[in-house]
């Protein structure tokens, strides 16, 4: 008989998992997905291009309805798991007898920050994570209501981008000097800003949100310099935080994140986690490329195979139409690292590559992103750049015009 394998969360790795272990565990286990979103999984990367209006929002599922039944998955959605009860190897959901389980999988995700200034539970206050958020971005960016987004990472850039296509006056303010400073040096961080603000968005740097203005809803934001920006919605795109709660009410070991060793198993037998509610040697990944690693590894471990997850190099890219930017790796150039640097602010590009002991080990690019997935396959790779240093600037045809015909 299959053994009982319950994922929570039905996000992007949850559906990746389900996806490898039917390619390497097919009938070895009887699996039960269950999330609480209204919804199949989807491609939540692309809510930002449903905002934007560049995609629709049926497009983004990740597989059909079919697709699951084909594999025997259980599928339960609109459903919160509120308890893990590990010594009856139960979970608890609202007003249903308990879901048993022999392997358990964590797949919770993560929930946006909001910051803790007063007016942050004001009517017209909002985050960006899911699709029904989206939504109701639609319907401000429809009704041309001015709006303030607080983040200028890359979420808060899309969600600034999308809401301007939808017909929003957009302010959005960063705390730091730069925008995108996690992924960016000075330089391409300020010629993005040029990028953003050619689609008429206002953009406030050195901008620390003092408080949200209005009585019962939204009437604006007041920074700690005295400045006050009018406003009839806010969005908060300042960070994320992993959803332990589950893992940590049921006595399971969290940090920030669920923690998990190089098999993604949590400190509690046969509980497994992964994505962005995991925490692997440290690290919390926000992006979906170390999630369907770390699915790949956990499908091989389950089905029995021997499989280790190390960590990822990971890479970000923009999806703001029109402004591509590319960063990977140690970009910043620490000590003792060579930058080769084409800039040209003119035509809208910027490039810069970092070398360490004869390898490319960072990169960012603004503009011309073309060659950005081979940037990043060097910098995985680790192999020596020594024989093409003169010409990676130029591109693979240039360097390596033999390969890349
Ligand atoms: C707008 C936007 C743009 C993004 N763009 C990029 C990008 O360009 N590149 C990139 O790499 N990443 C991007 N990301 C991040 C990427 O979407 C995530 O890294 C990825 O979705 C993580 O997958 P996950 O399965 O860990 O979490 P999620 O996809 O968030 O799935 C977790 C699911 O678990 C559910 N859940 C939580 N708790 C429970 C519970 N108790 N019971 C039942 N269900 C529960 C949640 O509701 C959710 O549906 C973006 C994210 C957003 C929001």
């Amino acid at each position: 008989m299959s053994e009982p394998l319950v994922i929570v969360g039905n996000g992007m790795a949850a559906a990746r998992l389900v996806d490898e272990l039917a390619k390497v565990a097919l009938g070895r286990y009887a699996i039960a997905v269950i999330g609480d979103e209204p919804r199949l999984a989807y491609n939540r990367v692309l809510l930002s291009s449903v905002l934007a209006g560049e995609t629709a929002s049926h497009e983004i599922e990740l597989r059909p309805a079919d697709w699951w039944r084909e594999r025997g998955v259980t599928l339960k959605y609109g459903c919160t798991v509120t308890e893990i009860d590990l010594g009856r190897r139960e979970l608890k959901i609202p007003n249903e007898e308990s879901i048993e389980f022999s392997k358990l999988v964590l797949a919770t995700g993560s929930t946006p920050l909001r910051l803790k200034v007063p007016g942050a539970e004001l009517a017209g206050v909002h985050t960006f994570r899911d699709s029904r958020h989206v939504d109701l971005l639609l319907t401000l960016g429809l009704a041309r209501k001015r709006v303030v987004v607080v983040g200028g990472g890359l979420l808060g850039l899309e969600a600034a981008y999308g809401l301007a296509k939808a017909g929003a006056p957009v302010t959005l303010i960063h705390l730091m000097d730069r925008l995108m400073e996690r992924q960016l040096d000075a330089r391409a961080a300020a010629l993005l800003k040029l990028l953003v603000e050619s689609k008429g968005i206002e953009v406030l740097l050195n901008a620390n949100t003092a408080r949200i203005l209005g009585e019962s809803r939204v009437a604006g934001v007041e920074l700690t310099d005295g400045r006050r920006i009018d406003a009839d919605a806010v969005i908060f795109a300042a960070g994320i935080r992993p959803n332990t709660s589950l893992a940590r009410d049921a006595g399971i070991p969290v940090n920030r994140g669920v923690l998990v060793d190089d098999h993604l198993q949590t400190g509690a037998p046969d509980v497994f986690a992964l994505g962005e509610c995991a925490e692997h040697r440290g690290i919390c990944y926000g992006l979906v490329e170390p999630a369907y690693e770390q699915a790949r590894v956990l499908a091989q471990h389950l089905a029995g195979r021997t499989a280790a997850y190390t960590g990822s190099v990971v890479a970000t890219n923009l999806k703001v139409s029109g402004v591509n930017v590319f960063s990977a790796g140690d970009f910043m150039g620490p000590a003792g690292t060579d930058e080769i640097v084409l800039s040209d602010e003119r035509r809208g590009t910027y490039k810069k590559l970092v070398i360490s002991d004869g390898r490319l080990i960072g990169s960012v690019l603004v503009g011309d992103v073309a060659d950005a997935l081979w940037y990043l396959e060097l910098i995985r790779n680790r192999a020596s750049v020594a024989r093409i240093r003169n010409d990676m600037m130029f591109g693979r045809s240039t360097a390596m015009p033999a390969e890349a015909a």
